[in-house]
């Protein structure tokens, strides 16, 4: 077939509602596994897009998601005021308000939902993973689900191919991400708290890595500091050909010590349980996303709310175009990054790419009311206890107490832990206690993130 054949089909193929799902066969595991499959060929195709092509896609699947949200009441009133009958171009959809997760926390599920779509189709109740403190539930769409499938079956390609894989369809673990199972044919799951419970457990893990000659691991950035924790002092090691992590960033020197440990690569996907996978990361460059343009739109704006140019820092804000329950448009995601296009990338592709700062800034809170960036702090830490812990927290128990929690390494002294605890007190101008307190575990939430910090004041 020619390749301007092929990219038309794939084009109208990801603007259209999944064939499945128009005639009602979804019920069949069979044809929505045939569907993804078809899903991951067409983004395969679509990735040779120009730019101007991928725009017309965008375009067509931006006037797709606002004609299922004329049947949200929330979104109805929004597209009464703008008088909106249909857009021409992409940047229009700067007339629509931006939301953030705390904003549509305080709108009713059934004013943000299109009620008869969800009853129709008996669409399950979704939440938020917690990362932002303003847990949202919203429903879960079938549509979301195939293409999200479709990414997932690119990720483990790209990730088979970094680890120097040629078989396709590569033996996957996942250990902890119970919301993703259905996503891809793992060869095993486990809860990633089992690690903690019994060293029989472990072993029985370390076992079953070996007996299915797992090739690639799927987790969290916690889970794998936990189970590099552990491979350490049982003295275990399993040679995955590469590691895919998602949910938080791992910084610079965390990331080469596990991958010293591991021998093997690792590839941070960046997501969100309502608008699926954001961005891949470049196989030829750490740190540095791809877009999934073809399910979402991409912006960065401000507090203010409004646009920020190429190159700015700003809120993270998403349209996702394949929930047509409960529509998420321009919505603010809790993470901060800047976008930059660019003409040749180091993996040989072209587009725009994202670069994160992290999860927005934080703040403890001083008792003369000033506030001190739990960044600062945290970097702080990762100076002074780089390589002799294996994880920290922070809690602020009230106005007078800072708690940092730390899972230490066998060359922790107490000295060290004395050194941190005058700089910290120094930078909270002396007006609060700070106390190191060792831990063997920091638990992860139901959510399967670790906050950073907690703040009970
Ligand atoms: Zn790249």
């Amino acid at each position: 077939m020619e390749l301007p054949i092929a990219r038309f089909f794939a084009t109208s193929f990801l603007a259209e509602e999944p064939i499945s799902l128009r005639l009602g066969l979804l019920s069949n595991q069979a044809t929505e596994n045939v569907e993804s499959f078809m899903n991951k060929i067409a983004l395969k195709q679509t990735r040779l897009l120009a730019e101007r092509e991928i725009h017309a896609l965008q375009l067509a699947k931006l006037k797709q998601l606002l004609c299922w949200a004329t049947f949200v009441p929330y979104w109805q009133v929004h597209l009464q005021r703008i008088n909106f009958t249909s857009f021409s171009s992409l940047q229009q959809i700067s007339k629509l308000p931006i939301t953030t997760r705390r904003d549509l926390t305080l709108i009713p599920l059934e004013k943000r939902s299109n009620m008869a779509k969800a009853k129709k189709s008996k669409a399950v109740i979704g939440t938020t993973s917690g990362s932002t403190g303003h847990p949202l539930q919203f429903y879960r769409s079938k549509i979301s689900k195939i293409r999200t499938k479709g990414i997932y079956q690119l990720i483990m390609e790209q990730a088979a191919c970094m680890g120097g894989l040629t078989w396709e369809n590569s033996r996957a673990f996942n250990l902890g991400i119970q919301r993703q199972q259905t996503l891809y044919p793992w060869n095993g799951f486990l809860w990633g708290t089992k690690l903690e419970e019994t060293r029989e457990n472990r072993t029985e893990f370390y076992k079953i890595l070996r007996s299915r000659r797992i090739q690639i691991l799927y987790t969290n950035a916690s889970y794998l500091k936990r189970l590099y924790y552990w491979m350490d002092k049982d003295g275990e090691f399993f040679q995955f050909r590469c590691i895919v992590y998602i949910a938080q960033q791992l910084n610079k020197r965390e990331r080469s010590e596990l991958e010293k440990f591991f021998k093997c690569p690792t590839l941070s996907v960046y997501g969100a349980q309502e608008c699926s996978v954001i961005g891949i990361e470049c196989s030829g460059e750490q740190g540095v996303f791809h877009t999934v343009p073809e399910l979402g739109y991409l912006e960065i704006t401000d507090y203010g709310k409004r646009n920020l140019p190429p190159g700015k820092i700003g809120e993270v804000t998403y349209t996702y175009f394949e929930n047509e329950i409960s529509p998420f448009i321009r919505y603010q995601v809790g993470d901060r990054g800047k976008i930059e296009q660019r003409k040749q990338c180091a993996c040989g592709g072209s587009s725009e790419v994202l670069f994160f700062e992290g999860k927005t800034a934080e703040i403890v809170d001083l008792p003369d009311g000033s506030g001190i960036i739990v960044k600062a702090i945290s970097i702080a830490i990762d100076e002074a206890l780089a390589g002799r812990i294996y994880q920290f927290q922070l809690i602020q128990e009230d106005h007078k107490t800072l708690r940092i929690k730390i899972v230490p390494k066998d060359n922790f002294s107490d000295e060290v832990g004395n050194a941190l605890v005058a700089k910290v007190t120094a930078m909270l101008h002396y007006s609060m206690n700070v106390v190191v307190e060792k831990v063997k575990v920091i638990p992860s939430e139901i959510s399967e993130k670790t906050p950073l910090f907690i703040k009970f004041a």
